[in-house]
């Protein structure tokens, strides 16, 4: 494309909008050649604004560069330099190994990269790059082993000389798969910033004060062509800021449209006193209550009124029940579902595995005993409340049973795994959908669930959606990921449970002190787990590997314990014979893969051993050893694996000093970063680029609550035009036409 008379008097207009930039194509740039557009075309950059979204991914402060001739052996450093000689050959044991001269005008050295192939494609005779690395010494002369590079000039840059200009030099993520250097990006991005001029700023001048942030124009030219490296900071938390704007906007408005759009149902709760406070709860939910053989704690109180609030309400509920492993999280849930019922709905609990779902159903066989409700078609008026488990291993005719039973609703509850999401599943009327351990299902199963309030006579309501997850995930997070979601929180342990001491045993004198405290508390009539290493495979493998591991310890550490073994591979029946043994305590230890993870709740057990634990992650470790520690006795959780990395050190000690999920899922955030967190959120343009969920947990706050203020009286922005715009320009088409329909 080449540049229209029209588009170029654009580019020169003053107070550029975001959506005036992502209108130009990238090509219209003059340092954009038809070869290069093409390549930042396959690099997701297509418009101006792709262009000034790519930030530089740190900055060479050229007053802090080295010299060759100043440098010693043992020194880390930065060094611009020239390649003046490129050659590759093989070492003896046959790897690849490129090695370069470079020359940096004080002095030279050579580079030596083993394994890197493509270096010899990278660093021709004549390209300019920055070598980080540590200067050692090989057969006499200076040199750099694998050092990180930076590509400044290649051949076919042809633009010598600038580079040096500035005292920082912007340093860009650069593919060297399509062929651009960093210092192309550079001049690319230079060009675009000189034609904008001015950015148009949506934030006026007190909403900057009030966050303390710089206006656009400031923010652009200094996170791209900072003069100190000062300038960078202000300038990042602006855009950063914006980021996280945008997407907390995003999710207002979701919310809000969802609203305008919904069916909901008023679940009929009575209100009235509970210890003082002002409470909403049902005769039938009351009932429940009443004869579980322990008292709710505090917490469970609390979420359940925030529960009740939400079921009341005409507009349905989407709650996030967030509570650490063993905070009570079933019973809130049954509540919830009891509601449903009490009304004459219906509610669907669906969890991941089928384990968890057994033990789900054994839970609402324990605890719904007794409990009817009303029926005027019987004899007395009342019914037993009926429940169902549907799982992809139910028999073809007790699932034809269950799928009319649903349709007719004969069936109150049903708890199951994906099966419940099947086409042939409709209910009557489905009033309550819980969805337990949220992160292994994807947005869409959640969704897909909620669709099933499609009734079977073809009428459609939205039932009230709760999510569980037994894996707390920190406020930042969950208001990036479930930020239209209300939250509850289960802070609080039920009491008489007494803590899980932790102990990474790194020796083999601990471990056999480990494998010593299993036989001891078996003989003191407890019960343990042995998780499997962590094996990489299909089931099957993982299935023999877990056979393997339960021989080994039958004739080894384990002689003479009732040892049973509990694997994904295992048919339905002889799953629930192994765990039936173990919870009657017919078996000692369970040898078990990580089917275990969640749901098994055996309080007789006390201690855990975890094979290799450091091939597994903190939430995880986490999940698996909040199998112990359930009943009065103290627990013990040994984490097995001597030598590993840097990482796995970090996960381990914090397992080892922490039983706080909230705590962990911090630390958690910090060693993996975001990215893992955000998942399958982070896409398109919508992206974090900038923002950190670590560092910048003032400006979500903040972005939040300005998202809040600005949309409360105004679900699609109209006082605010320009934002409106923004998010239009930014987000992908069929969101921004579901926020701004209308
Ligand atoms: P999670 O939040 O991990 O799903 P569960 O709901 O499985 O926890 O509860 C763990 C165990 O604690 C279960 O055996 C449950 O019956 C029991 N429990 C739940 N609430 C209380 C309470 N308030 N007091 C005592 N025990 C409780
Ligand atoms: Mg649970």
């Amino acid at each position: 494309m080449t540049p229209t008379e029209d588009s170029s008097a654009r580019l020169a207009s003053p107070g550029r909008t975001l959506t005036q930039l992502a209108s130009l194509d990238v090509g219209l740039l003059e340092k954009v050649s038809d070869k290069k557009r093409t390549a930042l075309n396959s690099w997701d950059v297509d418009s101006v604004l792709d262009l000034l979204w790519r930030y530089p991914r740190r900055y060479i402060d050229r007053t802090r560069q080295s010299d060759l001739k100043d440098l010693a052996v043992g020194d880390e450093a930065v060094i611009l330099a020239t390649v003046t000689a490129a050659s590759q050959r093989r070492t003896r044991n046959k790897k690849a190994m490129v090695e370069l001269d470079v020359d940096d005008g004080t002095g030279s050295m050579r580079v030596v990269f083993f394994n890197q192939a493509w270096r010899i494609h990278q660093l021709k005779v004549g390209s300019e790059a920055l070598f980080f690395g540590k200067l050692d010494s090989y057969r006499g002369n200076a040199q750099m082993t694998n050092p990180i590079v930076d590509l400044l000039v290649g051949m076919e840059g042809k633009v010598q000389g600038t580079a040096k200009t500035g005292r920082i030099i912007p340093v860009y993520p650069q593919s060297s798969k399509v062929g651009l250097t960093s210092w192309e990006i550079g001049t690319f991005v230079a060009e675009a910033l000189a034609r904008a001029g001015e950015f148009a700023d949506p934030l006026d001048q007190d909403q900057r004060q009030r966050i303390d942030v710089v206006d656009r124009t400031t923010a652009m030219r200094g996170i791209h062509a900072p003069e100190t490296l000062e300038e960078t900071v202000p300038a990042r938390r602006r855009l950063a800021f914006d980021e996280l704007l945008r997407l907390q906007l995003a999710l207002v408005l979701r919310k809000r449209a969802l609203e305008a759009d919904a069916r909901g149902i008023r679940h009929a709760v009575e209100s009235g006193e509970a210890n003082g406070e002002p409470s909403v709860i049902q005769s039938l939910v009351r009932s429940f209550l009443e004869q579980l053989p322990f008292e709710p704690t505090n917490a469970q109180r609390r979420v359940l009124n925030e529960i009740f609030v939400d079921l009341a309400s005409p507009l349905p509920m989407h709650r996030l029940l967030q509570g650490d492993v063993g905070s009570g999280k079933t019973v809130v849930a049954l509540a919830a579902m009891l509601a449903a019922v009490q009304g004459g709905y219906q509610a669907a609990m669906m969890a991941p595995t089928e384990v968890l779902a057994v033990q789900h159903f054994f839970a609402l066989r324990d605890h719904l005993e007794g409990l009817s409700v009303p029926d005027e078609a019987r004899l007395g008026g009342r019914r037993d409340v009926t429940f169902k488990l549907l799982t992809a291993s139910t028999p073809a005719s007790e699932r034809r049973f269950i799928t009319e039973g649903l349709a007719n609703g004969e069936i109150d509850l049903v708890v199951g795994t994906h099966a419940l999401l099947t086409d042939t599943v409709v209910f009557s009327s489905l009033g309550v959908a819980v969805v337990d351990e949220q992160h292994r299902f994807g947005v869409e199963q959640r969704a897909a669930l909620r669709e099933k309030g499609q009734r079977a006579d073809g009428t459609r309501h939205d039932p009230d959606l709760l999510v569980m997850t037994a894996t707390p995930i920190p406020r930042t997070a969950a208001m990036v990921v479930f930020g239209d979601l209300e939250m509850s929180i289960l802070d609080e342990l039920p009491v008489g449970r007494t803590p899980i001491t932790t102990r990474w045993a790194r020796t083999d004198l601990e471990e056999i002190e480990a494998w010593q405290r299993v036989r001891e508390e078996v003989a003191s009539g407890r019960q343990a787990y042995v998780v499997c290493p962590l094996v990489e495979g299909s089931d099957r493998v993982v299935a023999t590997s877990a056979t393997e591991e339960l021989e080994r310890l039958r004739t080894g550490e384990l002689k003479g314990l009732r040892l049973g073994l509990l694997h994904g591979q295992l048919k339905t029946p002889e799953k629930e014979s192994v765990m039936s043994e173990f919870r009657e305590g017919r078996i000692d230890v369970l040898v078990a893969t990580t089917v275990v993870e969640v749901g098994v709740d055996v309080a007789n057990a006390s201690v855990m051993v975890i094979q290799d634990a450091g091939r597994f992650g903190i939430a995880q470790l986490h999940q698996l050893r909040g199998r112990v520690g359930r009943g009065d006795t103290q627990s013990f959780c040994y984490l097995l694996g001597g030598s590993i990395t840097e990482d796995a050190t970090t996960r381990l000690e914090a397992i080892e000093a922490s039983t706080d999920g909230f705590v962990l899922a911090e630390v958690d955030l910090e060693v993996r970063g975001e990215g893992t967190i955000l998942g399958s959120r982070q896409q398109g343009k919508s992206d974090l680029a900038l923002a950190s969920l670590v560092r910048d947990r003032d400006l979500l706050e903040a972005a939040a609550e300005m998202a809040r203020e600005m949309t409360a009286d105004d679900p699609q922005l109209r006082h605010h035009p320009a934002l409106a715009e923004e998010l239009r320009a930014t987000l992908d088409e069929d969101d921004a036409a579901f926020l701004f329909k209308g």
